[in-house]
């Protein structure tokens, strides 16, 4: 017998049949092909009970494209990134942007499903939620190209303070067609509206602003004016028209800006470069100059601010639904991957530390879903005034937490997945850089907790309906009951307010949440819910609920298996 000899493989040798030592396993398939709406009881359930089953079909189908190629462009639209081209071959000014074709076909999907617009089209009850679980639903694909979407849909309730302007191009905006030609707007299908408030001295406080108005003939709503200066953030300058302010001799004005004047050439809109961002990379945000650019005044001379304040809050609603439906994302890759990994000899989600980080996201996830749901309903044509009430105070409360939220949440879901989750081929890495940006969009924390004390001191009518929606659940948790009531005696005591101001929203939140859970939630959810955010029971991170909540029955709840 000889002596057994290897040989170290040469480059001229065969390839070997198989690649033992490469044999690829314990890895999770890729998650798709899934319908993204009926794997979402908890969302399904909110359409229903927003007076939206009309919209079921719409939402299903809906998830059902997105569950395919989309996913794919959502990856390319952030990778290959806006380029602006100032200039054409010729030396011409041309102020344009070019995008990938992902971004077009992701733009084409949400104008023809109606996220820009579906309440403006079909003003009945129910329209904002169906909308809203739209715009949820494609958020978890892609939410740079929401930016325009959102400010279409909300620029078109501020319009409305100038009714000839509305009447010109509220159908263009409310067209299901994306036309994203560089062509005048009469000439166009369909049309796109953006809003340039921020200047680089100030946006929060926007009365800083240096952009000046001039009347081109007499001065007034609706009238022509020539707008000088600049605007340091403008995302999404392809649009068709802005909603922009300037001051005029009477004070901050709001302003309907076109990308072209009315003889079809080009507007003084100048696009001075385009930021270089963390996240949201698919849009093309820029920094922009008007050069004595033509525009129409909207709404009342000096005032500026009730006027696009009607675009601000639609967009709110917006940054809400926006990060509620990022932690839906990242919560469906962290499940997924948990039941398909193993480690220590079983998956992931069987082990009991695991399935209480999972569990603990699924409640946050589900609170911030219901909430979100709830408060859109307030948005429907023709609600109560009692409802208008309740959205002035609630649309800043749930903008405050449930984009506080989805930083850490992401984060942490993430962090399921291991290093796998931290490299960019998993789409975490791209959730987590779009993570912060709801937060900061229409009003940062401190500016929203601030609206919400100026709200409650100047509309006691809108702190009543808030707590009358939350008592709404009184009765069905004691330990519920008693954090309201611990609230309202907080309230009574308006001393050094302001800087209790983000501990009071963050709890009223957390009370609108409970409240709502309370009434529409699983026993599991809801006892998770209250045991830990509204009696204290938890820790600092998540995966911290503490003995007997049923981890198991909140997964299947979440994503069913
Ligand atoms: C990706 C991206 C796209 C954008 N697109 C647009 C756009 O299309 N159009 C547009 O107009 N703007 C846009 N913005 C600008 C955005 O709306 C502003 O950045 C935001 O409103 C904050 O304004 P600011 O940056 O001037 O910060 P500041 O107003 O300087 O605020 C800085 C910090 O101070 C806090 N703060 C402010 N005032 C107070 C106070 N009184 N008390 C305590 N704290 C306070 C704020 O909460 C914040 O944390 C965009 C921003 C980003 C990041």
């Amino acid at each position: 017998m000889g002596t057994p000899t290897a040989r170290v493989a040469t480059t001229t040798d065969p390839a070997p049949a198989s690649f033992v030592t490469h044999e690829v396993t314990n890895q999770p398939p890729p998650l798709d092909g899934y319908n993204l709406f009926t794997t979402d009881r908890v969302l399904g359930d909110a359409l229903t009970r927003a007076g939206a089953a009309w919209s079921r079909d719409g939402a299903v189908a809906l998830g059902a494209e997105l569950g395919g190629a989309p996913l794919e462009w959502g990856r390319l639209a952030n990778q290959h990134t806006p380029v602006l081209r100032t200039h054409d071959r010729w030396g011409h000014r041309i102020d344009e942007v070019e995008f990938h074709p992902a971004w077009h076909d992701l733009m084409r999907t949400s104008v023809a499903h109606g996220l820009h617009a579906l309440p403006w089209r079909e003003p009945r009850a129910g329209a904002h939620a169906a909308r809203a679980a739209r715009f949820f639903l494609m958020t978890q694909v892609e939410a740079g190209h929401l930016c325009p979407i959102s400010m279409t849909y909300s620029g078109v309730p501020a319009l409305r303070a100038q009714p000839e302007l509305a009447a010109e191009w509220e159908p263009r905006l409310t067209s299901t067609v994306y036309d994203p030609r560089m062509r005048p707007a009469a000439e166009k299908t369909g049309a796109l509206c953006g809003m340039a408030m921020t200047e680089k001295q100030g946006g929060s406080d926007v009365r800083a602003n240096t952009t000046r108005a001039v009347p081109l003939g007499a001065p007034g709503p609706g009238r022509e004016y020539a707008i000088t200066g600049h605007k340091w953030f403008c995302s999404a300058p392809m649009c068709d028209v802005f909603l922009v302010l300037a001051y005029t001799e009477r004070g901050l004005s709001c302003f309907a800006l076109p990308r072209f004047l009315p003889d079809g050439t080009r507007n003084a809109f100048h696009l001075q470069r385009l930021k270089d961002k963390l996240g949201n990379r698919s849009n093309a945000s820029s920094e922009v100059e008007f050069h004595g650019a033509w525009a129409r005044m909207v709404g009342g001379e000096g005032r500026g601010v009730p006027t696009i304040i009607e675009m601000v809050n639609h967009t709110r609603l917006d940054c809400t639904i926006g990060s509620a439906a990022g932690m839906r994302a990242a919560l469906v890759q962290a499940i997924h991957h948990a039941r398909h990994r193993s480690a220590f000899g079983k998956r992931l989600a069987e082990h009991a530390l695991m399935q209480n980080v999972l569990a603990d996201l699924a409640i946050e996830s589900e609170a911030a879903t219901t909430l979100m749901m709830r408060l859109t309903q307030a948005y429907d044509a023709g609600v109560s005034d009692e409802e208008r009430a309740f959205a002035r105070l609630a649309t800043a409360v749930a903008k405050y937490w449930v984009c506080k939220r989805q930083p850490p949440f992401v984060a942490e879901a993430l962090e399921c997945l291991g290093g796998a989750g931290y490299v960019e081929e998993a789409p975490l890495a791209r959730f987590f850089r779009e993570a912060p940006l709801n937060g900061v969009w229409e009003g940062s924390g401190n500016v929203i907790c601030l609206d919400v004390l100026r709200a409650m001191g100047r509309e006691p009518e809108a702190v009543d309906a808030f707590f009358r929606e939350v008592d709404r659940g009184r009765g069905l948790d004691t330990r519920l009951d008693a954090f309201v009531d611990a609230i309202r005696d907080e309230l009574r005591d308006f001393a050094d307010v302001e800087r209790r101001a983000r501990r009071l929203v963050e709890r009223m939140a957390l009370a609108l949440q409970g409240s709502l859970l309370v009434r529409v939630a699983t026993p599991a959810v809801t006892g998770a819910f209250v045991e830990s955010r509204v009696a204290g029971d938890h820790g600092r991170a998540f995966g911290t609920l503490p003995r007997g909540v049923d981890c198991a029955a909140i997964l299947e709840r979440a994503f069913p298996a």
